[in-house]
């Protein structure tokens, strides 16, 4: 017999094979109840005493959570079970037992701490909660790809180990590459602006390290990051372009995974879009009681920022260029600009993307790193890839992860990564 998957079981008359995992049992002595569940759904098995086979009725009861079974049956309407109908067992088959008792709760009603799931991530990926974050993740990220390859974006893949530091100041980790010391990329940069002078928009996900030491909910030392880049781009343009991609992966979101949202108790809304500047922002916020220095803004400026626009992307561009990276383009194409053509986008209370147009004349990128203390020998190649025919160009970069912990108010972004890469864990 072939496999039926739970969601078409509902649909047929006919004896059906289901094939999943044990969600719960319940004993009522005289009626057993199996909540089967697969990936698309899941199902009540009920057994009744002197109808149902007596192997078949005996293992209902006998059965841990999470074990992988086989059943055989037909689908009969029941008002009280869920989708109003439920499987009468000819047979079961316990294809993998599941150790009893499990090492966390993985239950509708878990309470298990966050540290201790995330040490069985293997067994926590089987909760709902956490396949509902992941399903919803995956949305993200494959219609980030999809809006911005059918616009004609080519989908590149950068290099993840490095020779030299793409941004200078971050801390890197290193590895061994035979005989040479190298880097783990902090960031596409580089290679993103090499193939946005060359094949104009470029699109990628691709992983990042950052060797910081922080301990916060929203730092990553491994993250993976949604960048754009395009040719004859300014900052604008690359905002727009922003806009139109969250708005589309929402609205995804909306339409493909309401059953993941009614698990998390979350209603998502397609988000207004605000343009200011750094100095307006600033003003707005002191206006509001929150004080921010010349070049960046603060956790709670970000909170700030979405209580007095509630459900808005706001860009905050004109970014200080002391608070933006050498490669960010000074206003006017002034080497000694204040303001910078750089921009961060926060969202929910959070930044979730920093991008702007980038410097794509060699002296003055040269002149930049020089006023950054940085020295430009250093930066060589860098520079000399743009003296082969560079045209002007701007992008940004969303964490996944980052976007994921804010869309879906989580409160760590640990539960926005299947396996998180911090301080204190490499494993599992
Ligand atoms: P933050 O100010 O929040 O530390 P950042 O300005 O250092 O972030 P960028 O270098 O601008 O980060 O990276 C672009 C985007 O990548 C950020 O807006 C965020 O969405 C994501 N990101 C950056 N660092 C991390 C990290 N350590 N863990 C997870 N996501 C990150
Ligand atoms: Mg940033």
């Amino acid at each position: 017999m072939e496999r039926t998957l739970i969601k078409d079981a509902f649909k047929t008359q006919d004896k059906v094979l289901l094939k999943g995992w044990v969600h719960e049992t319940r004993d009522l002595k005289k009626v057993r109840f199996l909540i089967l569940k697969d990936k698309t759904g899941r199902i009540q098995v009920t057994g009744i005493e002197g109808k149902t086979d007596e192997k078949t009725f005996n293992l209902l009861d006998n059965i841990s959570r999470e074990s992988v079974v086989e059943v055989i049956g037909t689908l009969k309407e029941c008002k009280q079970a869920p989708n109003g109908k439920e499987l009468i067992p000819e047979s079961i088959t316990i294809i993998h037992e599941a150790q009893n008792p499990l090492p966390i709760d993985v239950s509708d009603y878990s309470k298990t701490e966050l540290p201790l799931r995330l040490d069985n991530r293997f067994l926590d990926l089987h909760s709902s909660r956490t396949q509902a974050i992941f399903k919803i993740q995956s949305t993200i990220g494959s219609e980030f790809i999809k809006y911005f390859t059918q616009k004609g974006f080519t989908y590149a893949h950068p290099p993840s180990m490095i020779a030299a530091s793409s941004e200078g100041g971050t801390e890197l980790f290193k590895a061994k590459y035979f005989e040479h010391e190298v880097f783990m990329a902090q960031s596409p940069q580089l290679y993103k602006q090499m193939i946005a002078c060359s094949m104009e928009n470029m699109v990628t996900i691709t992983p990042v390290w950052r060797a910081e030491k922080h301990n916060t909910i929203r730092h990553l030392n491994e993250c993976r990051q949604m960048d754009i880049e395009m040719a004859f781009a300014t900052a604008s343009d690359a905002m727009k372009e922003m806009e139109g991609a969250v708005q589309h992966i929402i609205k995804q979101i909306i339409e493909k995974n309401s059953e993941e949202l009614e698990v998390l108790k979350l209603k998502l809304e397609i988000p207004k879009v605000k343009y200011m500047t750094f100095a307006e922002t600033k003003e707005v916020l002191e206006k509001n009681g929150v004080k921010i220095g010349d070049d960046d803004l603060t956790g709670e400026a970000e909170k700030k920022l979405e209580e007095i626009f509630p459900n808005t992307l706001t860009f905050v561009y004109d970014w200080p260029m002391k608070g933006k990276p050498f490669y960010i383009m000074p206003k006017g194409e002034d080497p000694n600009a204040k303001l910078s053509e750089g921009f961060d986008a926060i969202y929910k209370g959070m930044e979730i993307s920093s991008g702007g147009q980038r410097i794509h004349i060699p002296e003055l990128l040269q002149k930049r790193i020089e006023l950054k203390g940085m020295d430009p020998k250093n930066f060589k190649d860098y520079i000399d890839s743009f003296r082969c025919g560079a045209p002007p160009h701007a992008g940004w970069s969303i964490g996944i992860e980052r976007f994921t912990l804010v869309l879906l108010e989580l409160s760590n972004i640990r539960e926005a990564c299947m396996f998180p890469r911090d301080r204190d864990r490499i494993t599992p």
